[in-house]
């Protein structure tokens, strides 16, 4: 018999009481959430800084913002040095593979994102193969040291399953430390002492726009860089590290980068600053999962994904739902409330949430959400 298997309540027709609305509706794991506030800057900046040189100093000067706010965030230690350039995390994948890495990398390779870094490094035909080590979506792996890896390629948070990691050198390790902090930065707490180059893309915590990578780099990361630029290694220039560095240090990037991208990453970073900083933003992301993640366990049709409690990300959620209700009703009905991005990453291919918990999200918002998430099944089982 099917009649017991019909849906009667479409998801799109489902109207979530206002009151139980969020103020801000945007959940996504990037392009994420940008302060009102900051995009209300960059609206009255436009006149002076928008459509100007960036060889001049107005914009110079708001990378120099950039670059020092991003020191102070992560109490840079010296010599150490925020290095910019085009192309998001992606370009800068293939940045490393030319000029970080020596001979061979290991990777832990626990999802989406970090996969793609070791592949690259795999294709690289004068790089040795890279050792990568796997576990299943919603685990972690462990580093094993070895005397032959000259990098370690980990991942704060690999925002495909919502799994974090802590960041530490691998003891007696010699090799590098690289770590994939796109979803991390700005909303995990690291210790730069345990990190040699801490990668991001402004898009996530940082609530700006993509298309910009963000490098953190050690003195033994840019010593790495310029021994491999002098070994004679053919680099493309638009992804040489060492170009980078020098073009950095200038608050300049080698080819022209996105004005506004910059102006709101500042906007961020000195916002984050002004609160108390990097443990301030933390705390907060702290806040959010806390909430997000104790109604997932106290609810009977939704789970956190990932089992390990130590292992759940504090800055992206994902949570099963249970066979019996459809995901997707969930998403449309969200989404015809104006709470969009709460989808799954798509080759993970479960019956799933993934909600976004970065610095700029309030709290009290993602309450909400569980709130509606909540009303919205509840209708859907009428
Ligand atoms: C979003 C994301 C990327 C990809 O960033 P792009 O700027 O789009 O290249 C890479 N790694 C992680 C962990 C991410 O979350």
């Amino acid at each position: 018999m099917l009649q017991s298997c019909v849906a009667m309540t479409e998801p799109a027709d489902i109207k979530i009481p206002t009151t139980l609305l969020p103020d801000d509706g945007r959940f996504g794991a990037g392009p994420s959430k940008v302060r009102p506030e900051a995009v209300q800057a960059l609206a009255e900046a436009g006149a002076t800084y928008l459509g100007t040189s960036h060889r001049q100093a107005t914009v110079k000067d708001m990378v120099g913002r950039l670059r020092t706010g991003l020191s102070v965030m992560f109490e840079l230690p010296d010599g150490y040095e925020v290095v910019l350039g085009n192309g998001g995390t992606t370009v800068f994948w293939d940045a490393l593979t030319f000029g970080l890495i020596e001979r061979k990398s290991q990777h832990l390779s626990f999802g989406e994102f970090s996969s793609k870094f070791a592949a690259c490094a795999k294709a690289a035909p004068f790089l040795d193969d890279p050792q990568i080590l796997k576990a299943d979506p919603g685990a972690r792996p462990g580093v094993e040291v070895s005397s032959d890896v000259d990098l370690y390629a980990l991942t704060h948070n690999e925002t495909s399953t919502g799994v974090a990691m802590e960041i530490e050198r691998p003891a007696g390790a010699s090799g590098l430390v690289a770590v994939d902090a796109t979803s991390a930065a700005g909303g995990l707490r690291v210790d730069a002492g345990q990190f040699d180059c801490y990668y991001f893309a402004p898009q996530k915590c940082l609530a700006s726009d993509g298309g910009l990578w963000i490098a953190l780099m050690s003195p033994a990361a840019l010593d790495r860089v310029q021994a491999i630029k002098d070994s004679g290694r053919w680099i493309p220039t638009s992804i040489d590290i060492a170009t980078a560095v020098e073009q950095s240090k200038l608050n300049q990037t080698y080819n022209t980068p996105s004005l506004a991208t910059i102006f709101l990453a500042v906007q961020q970073v000195e916002w984050v600053n002004s609160q108390g900083g990097l443990e301030w933003a933390a705390s907060r992301c702290d806040e959010s999962s806390n909430t997000l993640y104790g109604w997932a366990e106290r609810s009977d049709y939704a789970t956190p994904f990932v089992t390990k409690a130590e292992d759940r990300s504090p800055v992206v959620g994902t949570i099963d739902i249970d066979d019996s209700i459809d995901a997707n009703a969930i998403n449309k009905a969200l989404r015809a409330n104006s709470i969009v991005d709460t989808d799954p990453y798509r080759k993970l291919g479960r019956n799933q949430l993934r909600i976004s918990m970065f610095p700029s999200i309030e709290p009290s918002d993602v309450e909400k959400l569980t709130k509606c998430i909540d009303y919205v099944v509840d209708q859907l089982a009428d």
